[in-house]
């Protein structure tokens, strides 16, 4: 279906934008159409401009808006991961956006500093823990989980995964390289089993007792619980005394060759406003990126905690280096 919307699309790009060019914004999604849908709808109800959108993997979208050029029919690209966001903006595919309201709206470590990009939703990575084998006083940071006393306890999911690539570049950017690599080393030498394709895959071994501790977005923690209330899985927010929780966005950035600027920059603005900030929060239990969004009831229930505060743009400049890093760690 995806398929057959596209081809009308591109085909008719010139059309679209004579006839409709004040009235609607279209948008290149990497996230599904149940997260986006109810935004844009809000959207459209409240400012009668249209989103049109496709959605498609981060990789073919920006493959898509490169080879479209200064023809393509899209105003923004919607991402998850600051990593991705930033390739965007490194291919020369995004401009920068000045708005009063999004920068009211979004804390400035989760923007990119030029403002080719804004986090609309914040997404925590952190430990979880089997609850009948660890003790919340066992753990504090997420460099001990490489300690001796998780020798053969520790699950990961794959390193090919961007979060984890975010998750390493941001250690890097705090603690340096050879600090950073010290600490990758000492996981990989605690693993109880080989690494998980995703997060669920870990947490399940985690609860069915292969290993004790992992590292896991929370919002798969959200929608695993949900489906087994019984799970023996809790979280902990770890760096707590010193750097803060890693935390990720997803988010949009406008567009270089966008024929709908004021349009497309209004949906942002939207999207970080409280009406949209609050569906985040709800449809995909992550946490609002706009700080005065309480979660959503069933988030909220897993605590408070100190977020890290480097720049995000951070785990796009040294993915590179995280990825080389990790492979010379031998996490696989
Ligand atoms: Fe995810």
């Amino acid at each position: 279906m995806l398929r057959r919307f596209l081809v009308p699309l591109m085909v008719s790009t010139l059309s679209i934008n004579i006839a409709y060019a004040a009235e609607e914004v279209v948008v290149y999604s990497a996230r599904i159409e149940q997260l986006i849908k109810p935004m844009f709808d809000a959207f459209t109800k409240e400012t009668g401009i249209q989103v049109k959108y496709i959605t498609d993997k981060e990789g073919p979208l920006m493959e898509r808006l490169r080879a479209e050029g200064a023809n393509t029919p899209a105003d923004i690209l919607l991402t998850v991961d600051a990593g991705n966001l930033w390739q965007a903006s490194n291919l020369g595919l995004l401009k920068p956006v000045q708005s009063s309201v999004l920068d009211a709206n979004i804390p400035p470590h989760l923007k990119d500093p030029e403002g080719q990009w804004y986090g609309l939703s914040v997404r925590a990575r952190t430990i979880v823990y089997n609850k009948s084998k660890v003790k919340p006083a066992d753990l504090s940071t997420y460099e001990a989980l490489g300690d001796a006393k998780w020798k053969n306890r520790l699950c990961l999911r794959s390193s090919k995964k961007v979060y984890n690539q975010s998750l390493v570049a941001m250690m890097i950017a705090e603690k340096g390289e050879a600090e950073t690599e010290k600490v990758v080393k000492s996981w990989v030498n605690n693993l109880a089993t080989d690494v998980f394709p995703d997060d669920t895959k870990m947490m399940e071994a985690i609860a069915a007792g292969q290993c004790d501790v992992g590292i896991t977005n929370t919002y798969y923690y959200g929608r695993l619980l949900e489906k087994n209330p019984k799970l023996p899985l809790a979280l902990f927010w770890p760096n707590q005394e010193t750097s803060g929780v890693h935390v990720n966005i997803s988010g949009a950035g406008l567009v270089k060759h966008s024929k709908h600027e004021a349009q497309a920059i209004r949906l942002m603005e939207f999207l970080s406003s409280e009406t949209a900030q609050q569906m985040y929060a709800e449809i995909n239990m992550e946490y609002p990126a706009n700080p005065s969004i309480r979660p959503d009831p069933v988030v909220a229930k897993w605590g408070s905690f100190k977020h890290n505060l480097i720049n995000i743009a951070k785990a796009g400049e040294l993915q590179a280096s995280a990825v080389r890093l990790m492979d010379r760690a031998r996490y696989k």
